[in-house]
């Protein structure tokens, strides 16, 4: 794609973003001689046509960014000395063989997320289950407890084609702020409430999107669960059950009607902080006023009943008719995109002896391990600003002898590292996307700039350590040869390779509404009110509620607690993840938002500096004073590197109720006003670890 219409050649490259997000939007970059100048969403993208989100767009910044690591680095001392590849990757070698026959496979760990959502990363790991096995990181800090839950409801985590929701009478938007993190939703609910489709968003705290909401329920964090339950009760008895739907197209009813029967009204309203009429409200939209779409964020999830909350919510839309019908389901995620992938193909891992650690919990499993822990690679991820206790975390890899990072930048984890191997970045890779959480579509990466420095694609560095370790030919094929591996099952329904490669986002045969055919995934084959499945796994047959460990300011049901305020550290607007926190518009100290009751509490105003903390730690923030969310919870945005700043100092590794997904949404915390001189002294600190 090549326009020749001015004296200067310009040339637009298609390519898409990797970013871990539910949209994975098509980009058009435009070029100027060798330069990038400019990204731009994809147009002719079917879902995320024609915009990005200023994390997309500022991929360019980074591409170009003065703090990228141009050349491998080794540790000396304090400081890095650039050493070239061959001596990185030999030495690297030598290091992977010695452990491989002193403690053997296990005491490698591979400490790996999924920073970029893109195929040909899978190779990594490859070259771990090519060793023999690893140790490394599994479950989940973003969503694992909600696709668990879906699993047991519906047998799979599926959702509709965004165009569905113009069908739609009323969309709860229930923890997913869209604004933020889901942005192309954004026309599709434009659309479908200009059609007359009421929009009701349930989150504990506004946001963008919510002021256009025909309703705003904000519950008190974590208590979603008990407002599905106590909505299910109304829909109950009132008779508002999809009949045919409990008894042709589900098992379980019987088991969980029961149980309804502990969330009363009055029950509901004093636990969740929501009044009366919006309950009702809401059990109206789902009992009479269908079809409901749900969309669910995972934020909800992040608790000790997280999992549960799901459920809740998943038997809520089902039993009052809401499921596979058009205009409905309950869309939390879509993984069917990933099925029609052979990832396996790529990854191998088949006949590896895997030891897994948790990510949350990496930091105890470490520090108890044995055979120990002797060699370290972290890629597409920076664990210490991410994993809750992140003091922890930090305190468990110093412990490793030998420390390998692959990254583009000196992230706080980077900075741990013996080595620091700088890989390319996604404008100058070739691949394809296929992590959206949402649509059906898949996109191909186009390299559209010159690599920067010397840094290598991340298949290259394992390909050529594989080579050193006597297995190269196991990890060096052409990418290609490995792309078409991966789209085998897709072939005989027409998307090749090659034809992804000249449309540049291609539709996998993915249904346009979920479980329309009563086709659940289930061993019963009907959506489950009560699951054996989780009951052999050791879960509740049902859905169930279990609250969050911040109940101190609930009257009469608990004590004041010493940290009386619940602490949300929600993802960033600016920021996937970590991911650009190294850029320069980002404050410093970071911002809490909080109510102008803890105000007025605590004696801290608007704008002036104040220390969050708990059992874990401290943080100094900026306040901003806001009336946009429950009156007890501080709001953070999650993300920033430094120590001092980073707000997973204060959260818990406790895990959620289902699958292995970290409830670091579950956190209690202090505030108060401090002094000038102490915000001097945490900027300053946190100024000079950026400079390092
Ligand atoms: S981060 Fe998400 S919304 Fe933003 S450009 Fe990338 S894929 Fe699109």
């Amino acid at each position: 794609m090549t326009r020749n219409d001015d004296s200067s050649p310009v040339r637009y490259v298609k390519t898409g973003c990797p970013l871990d997000c539910w949209d994975t939007c098509g980009i058009v970059a435009q070029i100027d001689g060798n330069t990038v100048t400019r990204l731009q969403g994809d147009k002719d993208h079917p879902i995320t046509a024609g915009f990005l989100c200023s994390r997309g767009r500022r991929l360019r910044d980074r591409l170009y960014s003065q703090a990228r690591i141009q050349t491998p680095l080794k540790r000396k001392g304090d400081s890095w000395q650039p050493v070239s590849w061959d001596q990185a990757l030999d030495e690297i070698a030598y290091h992977v063989t010695s452990v491989l026959r002193s403690d053997g496979h296990h005491s490698i760990l591979h400490a790996f997320d999924y920073g970029s959502g893109t195929i040909l990363k899978n190779l990594n790991q490859r070259f771990f289950y090519q060793l023999g096995g690893c140790t490394e990181t599994v479950g989940s800090l973003c969503w694992d407890a909600g696709i668990t839950a879906a699993r047991y409801d519906f047998g799979q985590a599926k959702s509709h084609h965004p165009e569905d929701l113009m069908n739609a009478r009323t969309v709860v938007v229930w923890g997913r702020n869209v604004s933020v993190t889901n942005i192309h939703m954004i026309p599709f609910l434009r659309r479908a409430a200009e059609a007359g489709t009421e929009i009701v968003v349930v989150n504990p705290i506004a946001n963008d999107f919510s002021d256009h909401a025909a309703e705003h329920i904000a519950p008190r964090p974590g208590t979603d669960g008990a407002l599905a339950l106590g909505v299910l009760r109304i829909c109950r008895d009132n008779g508002w059950l999809n009949k045919r739907f409990v008894t042709e197209q589900s098992v379980g009813w019987d088991e969980l009607s029961p149980l309804l029967d502990a969330f009363s009204l009055d029950f509901v309203t004093a636990e969740t902080d929501v009044s009366e009429q919006q309950i009702l409200n809401l059990a109206r939209r789902y009992g009479t006023e269908g079809p409901v779409a749900t969309l669910l964020g995972p934020g909800m999830q992040r608790y000790p009943g997280g999992g549960n909350a799901i459920r809740a919510i998943d038997a809520l839309a089902a039993a009052t008719g809401n499921v596979g019908v058009r205009g409905g389901g309950v869309q939390y995620a879509e993984r069917e995109v990933a099925d029609w992938i052979d990832q396996e193909s790529i990854q191998g891992r088949k006949h590896a002896d895997v030891r897994e650690f948790t990510r949350g919990e990496q930091a105890d499993q470490i520090l108890a391990a044995t055979p120990p822990i002797k060699m370290l690679f972290v890629t597409r991820t920076n664990p210490i600003t991410q994993v809750p206790n992140s003091s922890r975390l930090r305190e468990a890899y110093s412990r490793i002898p030998v420390k390998v990072g692959v990254d583009q930048f000196l992230t706080e984890t980077a900075k741990m590292m013996d080595y620091v191997l700088p890989c390319t970045h996604v404008l100058e890779d070739e691949d394809f996307i296929f992590s959206t959480m949402w649509h059906p579509y898949i996109t191909y990466i186009c390299p559209a700039a010159a690599i920067q420095g010397d840094a290598k694609p991340e298949w290259w560095i394992f390909g050529q350590l594989a080579n050193r370790l006597g297995f190269g030919d196991q990890m060096n094929q052409p990418i290609h040869a490995w792309m078409e591996r991966a789209l085998a099952p897709c072939e005989p329904y027409g998307v090749t390779l090659e034809r992804l490669m000249r449309e540049g986002t291609v539709r996998l045969p993915v249904p346009r509404i979920a479980w329309e055919n009563g086709d659940f995934k289930t061993s019963s084959g009907r959506f489950e009110f009560a699951s054996d499945t989780a009951e052999r796994e050791g879960r509740s047959r049902t859905a169930i509620y279990i609250p969050p460990s911040n109940r101190g300011r609930i009257v009469g049901k608990a004590e004041p607690t010493e940290y009386p305020y619940a602490l949300l550290t929600i993802h960033p607007r600016f920021s996937e993840n970590s991911q650009h926190k190294d850029l320069p518009h980002i404050p410093n100290p970071p911002t809490a938002i909080v109510s102008t009751k803890i105000a007025r509490d605590t004696g801290i105003k608007d704008g002036s500096y104040a220390r969050l903390w708990n059992e874990q730690g401290s943080l100094v923030v900026r306040v901003q004073i806001s009336d946009r969310g429950h009156p007890d919870t501080i709001v953070m945005e999650s993300g920033w590197w430094h120590n001092g700043s980073n707000v997973n100092q204060l959260t818990p590794t406790r895990s959620a109720d289902l699958g292995t997904q970290t409830a670091q949404y579950d956190c209690s915390c202090a505030i108060a006003p401090v002094s000038r001189f102490e915000t001097v002294q945490a900027t300053t600190a946190n100024e000079s670890q950026e400079n390092l």
